[in-house]
This record gives C-alpha cells, sequence and structure tokens, in this order.
C-alpha cells in the first residue's frame, strides 16, 4: 500500500460494526414510489408488474450477497435478514446497507423491460433507501416479520376498499377517502362484500401476504451452525448456491409453521 502524506485522512472514517450474534435485517424502501407508480401508471391497487420487478431485485440481492437465509417484501420495500453468524465485511454497517441498496437497485433496473413496455426515464428511476437493525433473538426476529406482514395486510386491505369505492363504485378519491375514515378492518371487509360482491379471502395471495424468498434447500454449513466456514467452503457453498433454486412464497409468516419449515438451523 502506497504510503503518503496525505493517508491520514482514513483516520477521519468511522465504522459501526453491528452487534455480533444478532440477526441483521437490511430493509430497503423505494423513495417517493407514491409518485413513482403514478409517472408509470402502475394499476391501483396492486401492480402484478411492479411486484415481479421488485421480487426480481430481491432475488438478486439473494443469490448475489452472502449470507441472507430469507426476505420478505410488498409494495416498495424488501427486508433481508442474515444468519446470526454472517461476518460479511466484518458486518461493518455502512458497507452492508450500501452493498445491499445498490445491488437491489440495479437488479431492479435491469428488471423493468421485462415487465414494462415502457422504459424507464432518466428523470423518473427507481431509487430506494435502506437501513440495518440488529435483532437479538429469533423471537424479535420473528416479531419483526410479523410487523411487516400485518403492515402489508393493513395496507392491502384499505387499499382494496379504497380503490372498490373509486373504481367501481364511482366515487371521487377524496369521498372514499372520508368514506373509510374511522372504519375498523370488518367494516371494509363488509363494504367489499356487500356493496360489491368481492371476497376478500379470495385476493391474490401475493397481495394479502406479501413476498418470502427462502433457499429450495436449507443450505448446511453456511455458518447458521455457528462455525466459522473457510475460504474454500465459502466458494465451496457460492458455487453450489448458484445452482439452488429460490423459492418464492405467498404464505403466512407469523405462526410456528414457517419458522419450523424454513427458520434459521439453531443446532
Ligand atoms: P417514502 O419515500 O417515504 O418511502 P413513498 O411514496 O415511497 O415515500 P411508501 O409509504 O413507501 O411511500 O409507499 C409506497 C407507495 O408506492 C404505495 O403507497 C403505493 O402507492 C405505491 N406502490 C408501490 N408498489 C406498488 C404496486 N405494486 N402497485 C401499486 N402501487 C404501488
Ligand atoms: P423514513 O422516512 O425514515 O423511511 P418512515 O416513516 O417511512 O420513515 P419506515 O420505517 O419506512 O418509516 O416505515 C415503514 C412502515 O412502518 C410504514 O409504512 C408505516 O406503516 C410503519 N410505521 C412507520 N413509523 C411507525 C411507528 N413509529 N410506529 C409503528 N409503525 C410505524
Ligand atoms: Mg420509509
Ligand atoms: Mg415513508
Ligand atoms: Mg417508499
Ligand atoms: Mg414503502
Ligand atoms: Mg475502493
Amino acid at each position: 500500500m502506497a504510503n503518503s502524506q496525505y493517508q491520514y485522512v482514513k483516520n477521519f472514517e468511522r465504522e459501526n460494526f453491528l452487534l455480533p450474534e444478532t440477526y441483521i435485517v437490511v430493509r430497503v424502501d423505494g423513495r417517493g414510489f407514491h409518485r413513482f407508480s403514478k409517472f408509470y401508471n402502475f394499476e391501483k391497487p396492486n401492480d402484478v408488474r411492479a411486484l415481479n420487478v421488485i421480487n426480481k431485485a430481491a432475488e438478486g440481492v439473494f443469490r448475489s450477497v452472502q449470507d441472507i437465509f430469507m426476505a420478505y417484501g410488498d409494495s416498495d420495500e424488501y427486508s433481508f435478514a442474515f444468519d446470526r453468524s454472517s461476518n460479511l465485511f466484518e458486518r461493518r454497517e455502512a458497507k452492508l446497507v450500501s452493498t445491499v441498496v445498490s445491488t437491489f437497485t440495479a437488479h431492479y433496473i435491469s428488471a423493468w423491460a421485462s415487465q414494462f413496455d415502457e422504459p424507464l426515464k432518466p428523470e423518473h428511476l427507481p431509487t430506494f433507501d435502506g437501513r440495518a437493525v440488529c435483532y437479538p433473538n429469533l423471537k424479535v426476529l420473528r416479531d419483526y416479520f410479523a410487523w411487516r406482514q400485518v403492515d402489508c395486510h393493513i395496507n392491502n386491505l384499505y387499499n382494496t376498499t379504497f380503490w372498490t369505492l373509486v373504481l367501481k363504485g364511482g366515487l371521487s378519491t377524496q369521498e372514499a377517502e372520508q368514506r373509510l375514515c374511522g372504519t375498523l378492518s370488518s367494516d371494509k371487509n363488509e363494504i367489499l362484500f356487500s356493496e360489491f360482491g368481492i371476497n376478500y379471502n379470495n385476493e391474490s395471495e401475493m397481495f394479502k401476504k406479501g413476498t418470502t424468498i427462502v433457499w429450495e434447500e436449507p443450505l448446511v454449513g453456511t455458518g447458521q451452525s455457528g462455525e466459522e466456514p473457510s475460504a474454500r467452503q465459502v466458494q465451496r457453498m457460492a458455487k453450489k448456491r448458484s445452482k439452488i433454486a429460490l423459492q418464492l412464497l405467498h404464505v403466512d409468516i407469523i405462526r410456528d409453521q414457517f419458522w419450523g419449515r424454513f427458520g434459521p438451523n439453531l443446532a
């Protein structure tokens, strides 16, 4: 490494090393997607093409960033959970978050044309923010994902009812908002059913539950069991991983069943 009289400036840099032995979750969220979705005429309340694009972006992150065992997303956001024992980038926060965000954004842009005829315009490009949070045990990690899935459900029930009132009921957006002000979930289900013959339960599982991504086969020896893999093992695992398929699920991740099958190996 070349030394120079200037290199002292490196000492001005600060690192936040994320707490060891905790589950790191990185969440990305689209910046100004309310406007973005209007500009590209997303179908309301749920544009399937846009969900396909964001799911592909998440698959891209899953495949190219190591140590992720699960991802969950809906609307314009995705959360990625890392193995507890992951030592990726020495757990440096800025490095982890910026890598996930830029990888996600790159794949989002790359997948766009497979779903939309209209190309992305330079003045309306998709961009994302990101953050990392450490969760100390499986209970809080599960509660984190439950929080995101409940958020998806609440937003989707609201948006489904809102857009049904507008598109099928002929209400203005303002009238629809007023109509829904102060209503409970049961009221929204009732409006959909009695006024429009829509049973919310029959809506698409992807819309109601969001998308969860996991490996087709659990990865043994990926650091999930706690031991440090050698450089050679890491390389072999990366090669193996490139052949393993990903599963995109639209299931309940709040109850035990999902975690029994796909949760991290706690051995
Ligand atoms: P911020 O920059 O603070 O995140 P935002 O405008 O992105 O602001 P969000 O709360 O993240 O606000 O909401 C994202 C918005 O993007 C949703 O409210 C919805 O209008 C729109 N959106 C995202 N994905 C879709 C989709 N697949 N179909 C239809 N609309 C979508
Ligand atoms: P930021 O500008 O930092 O992104 P935000 O308000 O958009 O702030 P997010 O963490 O992106 O916060 O919010 C994600 C989702 O969590 C929101 O869509 C909202 O439903 C919910 N939420 C936001 N703030 C709170 C809060 N203080 N308590 C509970 N739920 C919240
Ligand atoms: Mg936000
Ligand atoms: Mg926000
Ligand atoms: Mg957003
Ligand atoms: Mg959002
Ligand atoms: Mg460099």
